[in-house]
């Protein structure tokens, strides 16, 4: 690495403009000639930690290095040292292929540096944001008039300020008590198929774990909504408050999809909170042929949206959505002397005034400049070829002696060897992944699935992987069975 340095503008934080644009014209030829090449180099590394530490250990920051050598160390570094989404064998984690749209705004966010905490500073950014959750709220069929939301870092954040919201608006006079001051244990319900982000924000927020309710699954690991309504009718008869449902459109390990129509029905009844946690599978109501999967989601109270995931914006951009104007701001609301306050008599709000963060990036850029460009059609049609994309994966499997474990209109794919009597065992099922991940044709993920054991999960994650690529990891597969078979033989 040290022979590329050069003198160039090394020293310096601001470029002069000619530089800069020199610059900013070498770091996307580079970066364009390296995701080029990517589909010929392996998906995924294999590197120990000691290789990349003593790479990094070059850097002692005493000297300073010319940009261009910079630049190609760190794209050196990612394109070696990374699982890349961005290959057309990643069968991945919900992990998209960024929109080059998305890549771009993002450079352009980052170039003006918006500060989104209020509006006087950056009006344009909160207003392109505020459209989105707008389009996005009528698209899901939450009533205009009264929807609301934010975007946030991912899924994650959008989960854990469902549950303030739903704390709050159970428990209006919250902030004066606190939770110690509350008289009954307030409970929140998911089922063991949830994210396990919901259990993190549930510590967070100052639940025990015995206050969160793991409702049982079928065997497509959905909510059984008779055991959902019974434990939260024997919950209240037993003095709790609950507070929260939750279902998952799109579950992480096998994409099952709760009931959402009968669990919103038992949760209205009950008068709890409804969110739908639909980080991936949200995207769906870009599909009008397809959106009757996540029929229901309308009815909740709010919802999760990661357009980091399936709408393939870079990370992170996670969507919060909710039917009831005005909850956000009871929950987060407080003010300041330092923050300006030019916005009293306009209509809107600070986003720090409704929301978990306080300094913040523009998200809503990567997700308005994508979706300005392919229009909600451009992402139907990504999303109905991948589901396409996934069946033809389910069927080609099943004919090359795999047996399929989940069932789900979506395109994760979960099989397992179709000649191992019993549930798959995690020792051999991590045998296949490694040897498929050593050849370095394709990424896929060992899993378990409730009451069915270990599986080999392959979703389709790329919006560019093709017929032939799914060809390629079927036959990784096949010759990672025959390797693992022998090595558990000797
Ligand atoms: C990915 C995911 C999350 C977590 O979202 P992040 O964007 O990773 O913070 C939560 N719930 C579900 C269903 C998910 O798929």
């Amino acid at each position: 690495m040290a022979s590329t340095i050069t003198a160039g503008a090394a020293g310096s934080i601001h470029f002069g403009d000619f530089e800069w644009q020199e610059i900013w014209k070498y770091a996307g030829a580079r970066l364009a000639d390296q995701l080029r090449a990517l589909p010929d180099t392996p998906v995924s590394s294999k590197a120990p930690p000691s290789e990349i530490r003593s790479a990094l250990a070059a850097f002692d920051f005493t000297q300073q290095l010319a940009p261009e050598s910079v630049i190609d160390f760190a794209l050196e570094g990612l394109r070696r040292w990374q699982t890349q989404t961005n290959h057309p064998g990643y069968w991945g984690l919900y992990v998209p292929a960024p929109s080059s749209m998305g890549v771009i705004a993002d450079a352009i966010a980052a170039a003006f540096n918006p500060q989104l905490a209020n509006w006087s500073h950056s009006p344009f950014a909160v207003e392109v944001e505020r459209h989105l959750i707008q389009a996005f709220s009528s698209r899901l069929g939450f009533p205009a008039s009264a929807c609301d939301g934010t975007l946030t870092s991912g899924g994650a954040e959008a989960n854990h300020t469902a549950i303030l919201t739903a704390l709050n608006s159970v428990y209006p006079g919250l902030w004066e008590i606190g939770m110690r001051g509350l008289p009954e244990n307030p409970t929140l319900y998911c089922s063991a198929a949830a994210h396990d982000s919901w259990l993190k924000a549930a510590r967070a927020c100052g639940f025990s774990r015995h206050d969160v309710r793991v409702v049982a699954v079928d065997d497509r690991g959905r909510i059984r909504p008779g055991d959902l309504d019974d434990m939260l009718s024997a919950d209240v008869a037993d003095g709790r408050r609950p507070v929260l449902v939750v279902a998952t459109a799109g579950s992480t390990s096998e994409g099952a999809i709760d009931p959402l129509a009968d669990i919103a029905t038992i949760a209205r009844n009950h008068n709890v909170w409804f969110h739908v946690d639909a980080a991936w599978a949200g995207a769906l109501i870009a599909s009008p042929q397809l959106r009757s999967y996540i029929g229901g989601m309308e009815a909740a109270d709010s919802v999760t949206c990661d357009a980091h995931k399936w709408l393939s914006v870079p990370m992170g951009a996670g969507i919060y959505l909710t039917r009831h104007r005005g909850a956000l701001r009871s929950t987060f609301d407080v003010t300041t002397d330092y923050m300006p306050r030019m916005t009293d008599d306009l209509d809107v709000v600070d986003p720090y005034r409704a929301s978990m963060q306080w300094s913040r990036r523009f998200i809503g850029l990567k997700i308005f400049m994508t979706l300005a460009v392919c229009g909600w059609d451009g992402y139907a049609k990504a999303i109905e070829s991948q589901v396409a994309l996934g069946n033809r994966m389910r069927r080609v499997l099943s004919e090359h002696g795999w047996r399929l474990m989940n069932e789900t209109e979506l395109p994760v794919v979960c099989v397992v060897e179709n000649d191992i009597p019993g549930p798959s065992e995690r020792r051999r099922v991590q045998a296949i992944v490694d040897e498929v991940l050593r050849e370095g044709r394709a990424w896929v993920s060992a899993a378990e699935l409730i009451g069915r054991g270990s599986v080999v999960r392959c979703c389709v994650s790329n919006m560019r992987s093709t017929d032939d690529d799914v060809d390629v990891l079927v036959a990784a597969l096949n010759r990672a069975r025959v390797k693992a078979g022998r090595v558990r033989a000797s």
